[in-house]
């Protein structure tokens, strides 16, 4: 089986203007709930604020203490039930293994294939999605009779900086 990307991914670790990052997903939310009906509140938007301007995920604790941070006092309760409705409309991601969240960094649809690529030393995390892995992994999934309850790869490694940085300065270039 061949991935399909449906789109380059992006390097996050490369020099970027990081605040299109934070935008971009404020801008995708106002439109998804504009379509839905779902209603943004104040709350789930300055979640998404904080969980996008982070390209590791973030733990639920993390996230009310840099809402904390910041003067605003959230009971955890509050930031669960925000994050609850931001991963529900797709805005969000739960990455499993880390027990963290991440604002959804691309569009795509509901029933793609979502596979992370976690960093082991720094957490960063690159979403990839393919439409193609997830309709041939839907398609192996009925015929097993199984129904899956989300379609998401967790891919454990080392960004470039990361894996650059363990190799140590005497390998790779030459200083
Ligand atoms: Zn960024
Ligand atoms: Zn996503
Ligand atoms: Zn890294």
């Amino acid at each position: 089986m061949t991935i399909q990307l449906d789109a380059t991914p992006k390097a996050p670790h490369a020099e970027h203007d990081h605040s299109i990052c934070v935008a971009e997903a404020l801008a995708r939310a106002e439109l998804c709930c504009g379509e839905s009906g779902a209603r943004l509140t104040p709350l789930r938007r300055r979640v998404l604020e904080v969980l996008a301007d982070s390209h590791v995920p973030l733990g639920a604790y993390e996230l009310v203490e840099r809402l904390g941070a910041s003067g605003e006092k959230t009971p955890p309760m509050s930031v669960y039930r925000a994050l609850d409705f931001l991963v529900g409309e797709g805005l969000a991601h739960r990455v499993e293994s880390r027990n963290a969240y991440i604002a959804c960094g691309r569009e795509h649809a509901a029933d793609d294939v979502v596979v992370f690529l976690i960093c082991d030393d720094c957490g960063l995390t690159t979403e990839l999605a393919s439409h193609a892995m997830g309709r041939d992994l839907a398609w192996a999934a009925r015929s097993a009779g199984f129904s899956p309850r989300a379609s998401v790869v967790e891919i454990p490694g080392l960004c470039a900086p990361c894996a650059e940085h363990r190799r140590g300065p005497a390998a790779g270039k030459d200083r």
